[in-house]
Formats: C-alpha cells, structure tokens, sequence
C-alpha cells in the first residue's frame, strides 16, 4: 500500500517503518490475513453465538504501532470492522491529530466479538481469544502498543490504574505477546462522551504518542533505529518504500531512550 503523505501537522516520523525481521511485507500480510480467516468462524467462547461479525482488526501489516481496544460495539459487529462507531470516528481524528492516518496503523481489540449489549468482556472470554491478540502482535512485532481502556490496559500493564498512567509509556507486559513493545497508556475514546473533561485528555494524550513512538524504537534490543526525521512537518510526499529505505536522520530533540529513564521520566510523555 502506497502512503502517501504531506499532511502539514505531521509531528514524527511515520509509523510504518518496519526494519525487516522473520517476515517480509507480503508475509506479515498473510499472517494477518490468516488469523482473521480463523477469527471470523471461531467457536472458542461463548461470545460467537450472539456475534453478527467477529472484528478480527484492520490495519498497516508493516505499522510500528497497534492501538488496543476492548471489544467490538454493535457498529463494529455491523461491519465486521475495529471502531467504526462513534469512538471510531473520535479515534481516527486523534490519530490524524498527530499527522498520522489510521491506514498507517493496527487496530484491534481485546475479545474479537461483540459483547451482548456491550458489557465488559469476561475473564474467560478475555483468555480465550487472548491467543488471537498474540499471534497478531507476534506477526507484527510492534514498537508500540497503545491500550484504550481498561480491559487493554490490564492485558499490556497489569495492576496499573489509568488515572495514574495515562499519557505514560513503559515496557508492555511480555507474556501479553508483545515481547520488544513499549504501552502507551490511553483512556478509551468512548470515555470522552461519557465525561467531557476526559476529551481533552485524550486529546493531550494522543499528542505523546510520536515521541513515545522514538523513545520505544530506541529501546528495542539490537535492531537499528529505522528512521528518525525531525519533529516537524513533513517537507514532500512519503511513500511506503520511503519509510523501508530512508537513512536515519538526527533527532533535533533526542528522547532518552527508556531503559536509561528512571520512573520521574517516564511521565515526560505526559
Ligand atoms: N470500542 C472498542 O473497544 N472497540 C471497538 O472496536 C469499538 C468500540
Ligand atoms: Fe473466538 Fe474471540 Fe470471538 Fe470468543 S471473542 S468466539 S475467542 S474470536
């Protein structure tokens, strides 16, 4: 897919920018692609029988970021796709706020079918399709996983509290699947129509996330920094095989890298 982009408020360097590992492009891709195929007839609990459609996710097979949700809502079990309601509509224009674009990213969620009435996923719901979520961030080898809500937020930080966390970003939880991420916590978009106050945050929040993005990159064990442009707009139109193939450039305000920061610093992101 050829991303093209010279949007004005880009703030980072993009996020699709996988340096390569076990899998190429077109892999990556049918992994993905695979897992959904099993997702989308699964039996496993007792959510897929009041499901209309199971919402494996959706998203860039080559993204460094995946954003975490709790599970489908009735839009999504609709459509068979990750927010498309309106905390959907709310999420993408936070991540078009940073100059990013929803393509660019991994959506998924916690349990892949639609809780009846929306209720809170049950633990053994959350257990068994957990292996979903960890095949799906073991094909793409995130930099950075951003939780929406608490039931993410538990998966990737556990005894973490979201009044305290949010806006922060820490190594994720290994046996969550992730084993070389970073979470970046969130509230969940839902939340803001439900307490207004909550909006801005989310807004504030989101603008962290670049920034999280460069510090999680350098904390990645062994692997290249695969590219660093200036926080700043984008000066000319970027496309894919750019983000593979661009040499790394200085950051103008280099972030400590987070396995060098002590618990003070880790809520610069804040
Ligand atoms: N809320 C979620 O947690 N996930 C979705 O996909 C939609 C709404
Ligand atoms: Fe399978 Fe997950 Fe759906 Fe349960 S929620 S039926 S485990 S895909």
């Amino acid at each position: 897919m050829a991303i093209e982009q010279s949007d004005e408020s880009r703030t980072g360097s993009p996020p699709v920018a996988q340096p390569g590992g076990p899998l190429d492009p077109e892999e990556r891709r049918a992994a993905l692609d695979q897992i959904a195929s099993e997702v989308r007839v699964c039996t496993r609990c007792r959510l897929w029988e009041t499901r209309t459609n199971a919402v494996p996710g959706e998203g860039h097979a080559d993204t460094e970021v995946i954003f975490v949700g709790e599970g489908p809502g009735q839009n999504e079990d609709v459509q068979g796709r990750p927010f498309v309601g309106a905390a959907g509509t709310f999420l993408t224009e936070l991540v078009r706020s940073v100059g990013w674009r929803r393509e660019e990213v991994f959506i998924t969620n916690v349990v892949k079918c639609r809780p009846p009435g929306n209720r809170d996923p049950e633990p053994d719901e959350m257990s068994a399709c957990a292996p979903y979520l960890k095949r799906q961030l073991a094909v793409l080898d995130p930099a950075l996983v951003v939780t929406l809500g608490r039931f993410s937020l538990q998966t990737f930080m556990p005894g973490a509290r979201i009044g305290a966390v949010h806006g922060t970003v820490r190594p994720a939880e290994p046996t969550a699947g992730a084993a070389h991420a970073h979470a970046y916590a969130m509230y969940h978009p839902a939340a803001a129509f439900r307490q207004q106050a909550l909006r801005e945050t989310l807004q504030v929040d989101m603008t962290g996330i670049p920034a999280a993005l460069e510090a999680a990159r350098r904390a990645r064990p062994s692997e290249p920094a695969p590219e660093h442009t200036a926080p700043g707009p984008a000066a000319r139109v970027l496309t894919a095989a750019d983000h593979m193939t661009r040499t790394p450039e200085p950051l103008e305000n280099p972030v400590p890298a987070i396995a060098e920061m002590n618990d003070d610093q880790l809520i610069l992101f804040r």
